[in-house]
């Protein structure tokens, strides 16, 4: 039988902020542990938590981006549970009253927009971690690591509205976009700071009705989302081919082995104990928050695509990629402007690109090297073949290397571009006279041969020269000496 799947996503997103979600303990990765601790997130009787005014506006900035109702009033809750790294017992998290409902996130998938309903999204903190087991000496141990309880993050759950493991890829590339173009997080999964787990089951394909579901847990990088995914459509597929029954579970993909294992048959929502946080007061927003934040966002970066190739004419692959990061697009709008756009997006795309990845180099770094202006100077004497091909590439790499301007780099170097008909003449007439088969052939009908003296006089000038004037100081020459025949 065919097989439809029906997967949603659940995703946790770190936010950047200073401070944990309920404290003021610094939110630092990489620092000696339990350093970043006190009585709020380790969970000391008494203690009194108080929300993080930035979390809560990341969550809104995210949620007005997302186009999701965004809740004057919301709740948050205590999900109960045990578990060695949260020292509460029990997550602050929301739960009936979400901070966000609805919306739906914008992605591209083989070349069509997708538009992927989201259920909800909201603020809660995450857990500490441990470290298990460890041999010392006769005994193993695990250890526990608070420096993480209590950090901010934001949950993000969709409709069970994705429908193959490639929709997944395509949903958290474009999460990934916006989160760094709202300045929000960096979202790098390998890092933890978005982590995905990925609710999928079947159905015959054409029904409305939903399967089993199961949830792989463990997913730490895009890649692994989508292999994780495909294998587990494989076996649920398996199963039922065999006439046998999904059993709702738990499952952990190993990666390395592309491997799925069952962690623990699912709970339900009641196993939670869910109740209002009783030391929280209702979350409200006043209506000046909302709309300053609704003022405070960005052009959004699926917008700007699409007004890159409407605006510029620029193809969909170029207005993508340039909109892969906020300041990259910023850079190429600043360079475009009273430029050639296709020509300046060839060039940041192509020869931009490839020396920040060469070197290193975050596009800030290079923007102080080659100031837009700089960069448009550059371009508009390519545009005009003020620059012939050869001789860009070699001002470009200058570019990168040295201050200065086009000009000034020229001639620095002690470059002369030869634009000018009266620094070509003595260069084509030496190059006919050397060549007099050549001309021969082209005064007897051999147009090809007119390509290979134009190559002769470019070769002669060091690239230095401008081919459009060379082919007409050719044709000129050629001319006069066709009539002298
Ligand atoms: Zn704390």
């Amino acid at each position: 039988m065919a097989w439809e799947p029906v997967i949603g996503l659940e995703c946790h997103l770190q936010v950047r902020t200073n401070t944990k979600m309920f404290c003021g303990c610094p939110v630092a990765f990489g620092d000696e542990p339990n350093t970043h601790t006190c009585p709020v997130c380790l969970g000391l009787p008494g203690a009194l938590p108080r929300v993080n005014a930035a979390a809560i506006d990341a969550a809104v900035s995210l949620g007005l981006a997302l186009g999701c109702d965004v809740r004057s009033e919301s709740v948050f809750a205590r999900k109960n549970y045990f578990y060695p790294d949260m020292p509460k017992n029990y997550q602050v998290t929301q739960y009936d009253r979400p901070l966000c409902e609805g919306g739906a996130l914008p992605a591209v998938v083989d070349g069509a927009l997708r538009r992927f309903a989201l259920t909800r999204i909201h603020c809660e903190e995450d857990a500490g971690k441990s470290f298990h087991p460890e041999r010392h000496g006769d005994v193993r141990i695990s250890r526990v690591e608070f420096n993480r309880a209590g950090t901010p993050l934001l949950e993000m759950v969709t409709e069970p509205v994705l429908r193959s493991p490639a929709e997944c890829t395509a949903f958290l590339l474009s999460l990934r976009r916006l989160v760094r173009w709202l300045g929000l997080s960096d979202g790098d999964m390998e890092k933890a700071q978005l982590r995905c787990d990925a609710n999928v089951s079947l159905r015959p394909a054409g029904t409305p009705g939903l399967g089993v579901k199961t949830e792989i847990k463990n997913l730490n990088s895009i890649k692994g989302v989508e292999r994780g995914v495909a294998a587990e459509i494989a076996r649920q597929a398996a199963l039922l081919d065999e006439g046998g029954a999904v059993v709702q579970a738990t499952l952990l993909y190993d990666a390395d082995h592309d491997r799925l294992a069952v962690m623990r048959t699912k709970e339900d929502a009641h196993d939670y104990r869910y109740f209002p946080e009783p030391d929280l007061p209702v979350l409200r927003l006043e209506a000046g928050r909302l709309d300053a934040a609704r003022a405070a966002l960005p052009e959004l970066p699926w917008a700007r695509e699409e007004r890159f190739a409407s605006a510029y004419g620029l193809p969909g692959y170029d207005a993508a990629v340039l909109t892969e990061a906020r300041d990259l697009s910023d850079y190429f709008e600043a360079c475009a402007r009273e430029a050639d756009a296709k020509l300046a997006s060839n060039w940041i795309m192509v020869e931009v690109l490839r020396v920040l990845k060469e070197r290193g180099w975050s596009l800030a770094r290079w923007a102080e090297r080659v100031p837009p202006e700089r960069l448009r100077a550059f371009l508009s004497k390519v545009g005009t073949k003020a620059l012939p091909g050869p001789l860009a590439k070699q001002v470009f790499a200058w570019m990168a290397d040295e201050d200065g301007t086009p000009d000034e780099l020229l001639a620095r170097h002690g470059v002369r571009v030869q634009a000018s008909a009266d620094d070509l003449r003595p260069l084509v007439r030496r190059v006919l006279e050397e060549h007099p088969e050549a001309v021969a052939q082209f005064l007897e009908g051999k147009g090809v041969t007119f390509g290979f003296l134009v190559g002769r006089v470019m070769k002669a000038s060091g690239g230095q020269a401008v081919p459009q004037v060379v082919q007409a100081l050719l044709r000129e020459e050629l001319a006069a000496r066709g009539a002298g025949s």
